[in-house]
């Protein structure tokens, strides 16, 4: 098998590890230190999570990203923010050649719509500056010596002092980030926190009602209890399906099911379908509705606050019959009703799993890191970038955005650090 040195290596070539390829070997250029950035992959295609990103046009970033759109330590998340803000992201994205709009929801896209765009983008600008791009290079095994870092490869093997691991979490496996990374770092002495899929939906009871209304979408207030303490609240559409519930406000408060279930704890998430309106205050509404048209039937009466398909399907859960008219729906069935209405429990029994998941909640604690370089705390000239540290955004363009900072800066300290070991020390 062979065996080459090279200036950089860096394990994984998703949005992060072509960042830090492209920002080490701009350091390297810039600074005039000869030498060579080699990017492995074991996918045999490159970018597949980019390309599958936001339906395939990649929701790039975000036009507002602060530390509240990630969950993690978010002291080391603002600082690391603050090295490679949305604002240096987008103008090097403009220097790539690829112009983002802004949808109404703030989040960013290219003008093409096309995450092609993106990816293209990236790997033109990694050819352009000489990197070796070895994708089908899967890395097995990562040996530490004296004179730095033996990284085994299904091809062969490779020396380098400045290592990056980009490899990813475990969502959507079959792109080729499969968890391996894990051990990758485990067995150089980092610790992983436990990691669980977010950004996934929900799978709920076949009992209850979610398939007859599978493809509605309805603004909902979502709150997560666990072991009685409510540890989020979160207002936004949710998406009925098939199996149980999807869309984002249900992928943004995930997270919290999959780490209490994981912990063994118990956990319970309640939806508020007029998001914003209490018990109280919608009984005092059914009671001036019943009033004012005494005539008129439940389902129609509750389609002036939800979707009519649903406002049925509710009613037929509360064991209602939605035809009846106002003045015939007795108190205790309108108090079913209401609680059904402000504080629904819904039956969550899993999640859908890794492959239908968009990141991974956990990994490596942001305390193991030099948040100033990427650098780790406990082993010199390895760095760690994207998805592999312990911190998940939101939905909206929010990983991505931790994917190009981390990357930028884990590329860049990490070359630059050469400079500073080749630089002479001043006889000042
Ligand atoms: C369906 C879907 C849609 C998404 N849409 C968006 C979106 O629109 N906006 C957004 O912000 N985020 C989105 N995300 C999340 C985003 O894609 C990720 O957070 C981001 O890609 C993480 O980048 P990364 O470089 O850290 O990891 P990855 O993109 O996962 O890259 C890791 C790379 O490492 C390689 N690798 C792993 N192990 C090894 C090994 N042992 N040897 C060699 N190579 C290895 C893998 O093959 C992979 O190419 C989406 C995710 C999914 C699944």
């Amino acid at each position: 098998m062979s065996k080459t040195n090279a200036t950089v290596v860096i394990v994984g070539a998703g949005a992060a590890g072509l960042t830090c390829a492209i920002a080490a070997a701009e350091t390297l250029v810039k600074e005039s230190i000869p030498g060579q950035v080699v990017l492995l992959d074991g996918a045999k295609h490159l970018g597949a999570k980019i390309l599958v990103a936001g339906g395939g046009r990649c929701n790039v970033t975000h036009d507002v990203v602060t530390p509240q759109d990630f969950f993690g330590q978010r002291t080391i998340i603002r600082n690391i923010l603050a090295s490679f803000s949305v604002e240096r992201t987008t103008s090097w994205f403009a220097s790539l050649g690829v112009e983002l709009k802004r949808e109404e929801t703030g989040k960013l896209f290219p003008t093409t719509d096309s995450a092609r765009t993106v990816l293209n983008a990236l790997l033109d600008r990694a050819r352009d500056l000489s990197i070796t791009i070895s994708s089908d290079h899967r890395v097995g095994e990562i040996i530490r010596s004296n004179s730095g870092f033996h990284v085994q490869h299904n091809q062969g093997r490779l020396h380098t002092t400045r290592l990056i691991l980009a490899t990813g979490g475990r969502s959507l496996p079959k792109t080729g980030s499969d968890g391996f990374g894990y051990r990758l770092v485990q067995a150089l002495g980092h610790h992983v926190s436990p990691t669980v899929p977010a950004l996934v939906p929900l799978l709920l009871n076949r009992s209850m009602f979610h398939t007859t209304l599978s493809g509605l979408s309805q603004k909902t207030e979502l709150i997560t209890v666990v072991e009685g303490r409510e540890v989020d609240r979160r207002t936004g559409s949710l998406l009925w399906t098939h199996l149980g519930i999807s869309g984002p406000v249900v992928m943004d408060a995930s997270r919290f099911w999959t780490l209490a279930t994981n912990q063994g704890v118990c956990v319970d998430l309640y939806g508020n379908f007029v998001p914003g309106r209490s018990f109280d205050e919608l009984k005092k509404w059914l009671i001036r509705e019943t009033i004012e048209h005494p005539k008129r039937s439940l389902v129609r009466t509750l389609s002036s606050l939800v979707p009519d398909r649903f406002a049925e399907s509710l009613c037929r859960f509360c064991s209602c019959n939605p035809v009846t008219i106002l003045t015939h729906v007795s108190r205790m069935d309108r108090h079913r009703l209401l609680s059904a209405l402000t504080r629904f429990r819904f039956p969550v029994e899993d999640h859908r799993g890794w492959n239908f998941a968009e990141v991974t909640a956990g990994g490596v604690p942001l305390d193991e890191i030099n948040y100033r370089t990427m650098e780790s705390k406990l082993v010199p000239g390895l760095y760690l970038a994207g998805e592999l540290l312990d911190c998940d955004g939101r939905i909206g363009g929010f990983n991505f955005q931790w994917a190009w900072t981390t990357g930028w800066l884990a590329g860049k300290s990490a070359a630059r650090s050469l400079f500073s070991a080749t630089t002479p020390p001043s006889s000042e």
